[in-house]
């Protein structure tokens, strides 16, 4: 039986946790909070995994194009996220059509449906809908956003491709506006995501508002780490071997523990415990651009209904926020979801989609990077078990984004659900309780996220 009484050192640690991802220092912040200690080993110079942000000439360039919502009950439950600056996208999403680019999918009731109707009568009539359509899908937004997430998952399940040609809207608002925000929410431009899966990202857009974090994707897990005991995180450490009682690093040889918990990501976590299952991966290419003036000034999300290229989303991310671009320059940032265009045509094939999505010439924008990754996130088709075991057997764990739902919610949730499951093998209380069944439940949050009580 653990005992929080052991203290660890650099060759011996109660709990060890592999992997400085979100999933991984949300275990280690759970189990800190309750009073355990635990060695977090990282192979990578800096904490964070996916959530990677790099500097480059002054710019802030996430290596994922993320969205998030301020309706993530985890950003909010999470001990330490407090003080994270939110940079709210504009209400709803911009999409582009036929060369124009409409606001639409701001949520509201039934009544503010009307009113958004009646205001709407006398403008021009996107081809994705008119006013009426508008405030259909307003009200179906604003239905789902009061929908216990408990009832959501007794639907019938299946792909959310198949699920959305059941929703009672008219095809043109399928098409224009859910196949493209659901396929961005997802990472999955085929939706051959599970339909639940699909109704959670559904009901987080409809609950709240998408997001960046200040100053790039970096900053949550920074937060996070920082309020980790010192030493906590070890980074540079890479495990090659694992077992209940030990893992073997290349660099400092065996680290004794009580109990492990696997916290790298779908791949490695199979490769070091043969058996776990690797699930497939949806592909992923962030690209982002500088350019002499901004394209836009509204800080929006814009997607393509028309689906003219390869660009899935795209944002004046220094519209967005400003942190992420030198004092006076422009940063737009993009994603192309599933397999890209070849390398050498990359770039030239995004630009000539921004210069429609925009409606303005892009041949003097400048390429700052694009970055790629084959396995950004597990793929999650029907049947999809949203709360697969964390608990392996007592002593040993997992967690990450392929235990849950392939999001940063999912990631902590996982890292939350991982703690409590150690925290009860040890007889310790947890530091907060909350409702574990769906990790869904909660109310849209502040500007900034508040500490957690
Ligand atoms: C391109 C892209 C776009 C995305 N878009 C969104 C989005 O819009 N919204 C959203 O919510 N989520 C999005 N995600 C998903 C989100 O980023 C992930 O779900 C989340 O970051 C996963 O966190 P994790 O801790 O489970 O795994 P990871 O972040 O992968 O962390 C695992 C860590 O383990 C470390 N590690 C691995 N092997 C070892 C070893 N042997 N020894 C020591 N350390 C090891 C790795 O270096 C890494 O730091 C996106 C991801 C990508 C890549």
């Amino acid at each position: 039986m653990l005992s929080t009484a052991h203290h660890s050192t650099a060759q011996q640690a109660d709990v060890v946790i592999i992997g400085a991802g979100i999933a991984g220092l949300s275990a280690a912040r759970h189990l800190t909070s309750a009073g355990v200690r635990v060695t977090v080993l990282e192979a990578a110079p800096h904490v964070g995994g996916r959530m990677a942000t790099d500097e480059v000439d002054g710019f802030r360039l996430d290596r994922q194009g993320q969205l998030l919502t301020t309706s993530y009950p985890e950003l909010l439950r999470t001990p330490g996220l407090d003080g994270a600056g939110l940079r709210k996208f504009s209400p709803g999403v911009l999409v582009h059509s036929d060369g124009r680019n409409y606001r639409t999918g701001a949520v509201g009731s039934a009544r503010s449906a009307l009113t958004v109707a009646r205001a709407l009568a006398s403008a021009p009539r996107p081809p994705l809908g008119g006013a009426v359509d508008q405030a259909r899908l307003s009200a179906v937004l604003g239905r789902l956003a009061a929908t216990p997430t408990s009832r959501l998952l007794t639907r019938p399940e299946r792909t959310a491709l198949e699920a959305l040609s059941a929703r009672g809207l008219p095809a043109r608002t399928v098409n224009g506006f859910l196949r493209p925000l659901l396929s961005a929410l997802l990472c999955d431009p085929d939706l051959g995501t599970s339909s639940r899966c699909a109704d959670l990202a559904l009901q987080a857009f409809a609950r709240g508002r998408l997001f960046v974090t200040a100053g790039g994707a970096s900053a949550l897990p920074e937060l996070l780490a920082r309020a980790l005991p010192e030493g906590t995180v070890r980074t540079d450490v890479c495990v090659t071997d694992a077992s209940i009682s030990s893992v073997t690093t290349k660099e400092h040889g065996e680290i004794t523990c009580r109990a492990l918990v696997l916290a790298t990501g779908a791949r490695a976590a199979a490769e070091l415990l043969p058996g776990l299952r690797a699930p497939d991966f949806h592909p992923v290419t962030v690209l982002h651009h500088t350019a002499p003036e901004p394209p836009m000034t509204d800080p929006a999300l814009l997607l393509d209904a028309d689906r003219g290229g390869p660009v899935a989303h795209t944002a004046v991310m220094s519209a967005v926020d400003p942190a992420r671009a030198p004092e006076g320059r422009v940063l737009i940032s993009s994603t192309v979801l599933g397999t890209p265009p070849p390398a050498a045509e990359l770039d030239r094939t995004v630009r000539a989609h921004l210069a429609k999505l925009y409606g303005t010439p892009t041949d003097d924008w400048e390429l700052l990077a694009a970055y790629h990754n084959p396995e950004a996130v597990p793929a999650m088709p029907p049947p999809h078990d949203l709360r697969r075991p964390v608990r392996l057997l007592s002593g040993l764990y997992v967690c990450g984004d392929h235990r849950d739902t392939n999001t940063v919610q999912g990631a902590l949730f996982s890292g939350r659900r991982a703690a409590h499951a150690i925290l009860r093998d040890l007889g310790v209380r947890p530091a907060e309780e909350t409702a574990e069944t769906t990790g869904q439940e909660g109310p849209e949050g502040p500007e900034q996220l508040p500490a957690v009580a």
